[in-house]
């Protein structure tokens, strides 16, 4: 008989003291059923990633790893962000595991739906999305904004799962595969589905988050969204140069008009138009400039290599 699969749930938290203790036991009593109904190993871990918090954090993920050797712990040098502690943890989960879950701390996402996503392994998937059911926890704006926002990144040709944020399943040679992706400007949940490999959706319903307050501002969250679209799309770049074209006949058209009405004698004291014009056109040129620079900027950090995360501390596994 295969051996059971060893399961590292790998769990980004970042200033969160004040849930960490409400979902931990939670995150074990899953764990557990999942090992006591043959599904994963006893040798499985619940890995939190501390992103670098500034409050008791860390201390209560190392007190969880004294108390019950199911619980581990790796922290950042310092604060860098959701998307690169996952990878964190998913790179340092991949050195034991066969599998590796990310979640959330605040147990927004249904931890429950775990087992279901460990089954669905079984079944042969290397990939399993959580996939949001409703959003009805969600206030209007941010239901609104990201519906729209997989919608756009859809429209871009950037392939992600609709409704799916970080919550998911993926097996040790995914792991392996995206160990070779070495893009700092980091957006994960585009860039599981090109990896490829088997994957299916796991639904799930989004919860309340259980205690403390959320880390992801309107700012981090746009930021997020425009480093998804910029990291699996050149459309943008594509669509400036479309425009300028169009600026550029419109303008040409212009200064043809200028020359026939000045011919014609119509000399037009046109300063109002003039500033219009010149006015415009800048402003066009400066955002086209702004989107160029984006990916500019994005190629400059991507060409230093820079580490995606430094960790500065271990628990014992
Ligand atoms: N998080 C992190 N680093 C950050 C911000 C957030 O590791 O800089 C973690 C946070 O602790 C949580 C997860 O990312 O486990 C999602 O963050 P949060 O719940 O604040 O976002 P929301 O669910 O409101 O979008
Ligand atoms: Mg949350």
């Amino acid at each position: 008989m295969k051996p059971l699969p060893v399961l590292c749930i790998v769990i980004p938290a970042y200033n969160e003291e004040e849930v960490l203790p409400v979902t931990a036991p939670l995150f074990l009593a899953e764990l557990s059923s999942m090992v006591e109904g043959g599904l994963v190993s006893d040798e499985s871990r619940i890995m939190y990633v501390d992103d670098g918090s500034r409050d008791s954090t860390w201390k209560i993920v190392e007190a969880l790893a004294a108390q019950d050797e199911h619980f581990c712990g790796i922290r950042q040098s310092r604060n860098r962000g959701h998307q690169n502690a996952v990878v964190a943890g998913l790179m340092e989960a991949r050195g034991f595991c066969d599998i590796a879950i990310s979640a959330d701390c605040d147990g927004q996402d249904d931890i429950s739906a775990m087992t279901e996503m460990v089954r669905r392994y079984h079944e042969g998937y290397d990939v399993v999305y959580g996939v949001r059911s409703s959003r009805e926890t969600d206030t209007f704006f941010k239901r609104f904004t990201a519906e729209s926002y997989y919608k756009l990144l859809a429209r871009m040709g950037a392939e992600v799962v609709y409704n799916h944020a970080d919550y998911r399943l993926a097996s040790r040679r995914v792991l392996d595969a995206l160990s070779s992706y070495e893009e700092v400007n980091l957006f994960l949940r585009g860039l599981f589905p090109l990896v490829g490999f088997p994957s299916t959706e796991v639904a799930y319903e989004r919860h309340e988050r259980m205690a403390g307050e959320s880390h992801y501002p309107l700012s981090k969250m746009l930021a997020l969204a425009f480093d998804g679209i910029t990291s699996l799309s050149v459309k943008p770049i594509r669509a400036v140069t479309g425009f300028g074209l169009v600026v550029s006949v419109a303008s040409f058209l212009g200064v043809v008009w200028a020359i026939v009405s000045f011919a014609l004698g119509h000399a037009v004291s046109g300063w109002a138009s003039t500033t219009c014009i010149v006015c415009f056109v800048s402003g066009v040129q400066l955002v086209s400039l702004g989107v160029i620079g984006e990916y500019v900027g994005k190629t400059y950090m991507e060409t230093k290599r820079r580490p995606r995360y430094v960790i500065s501390d271990r628990t014992r596994r």
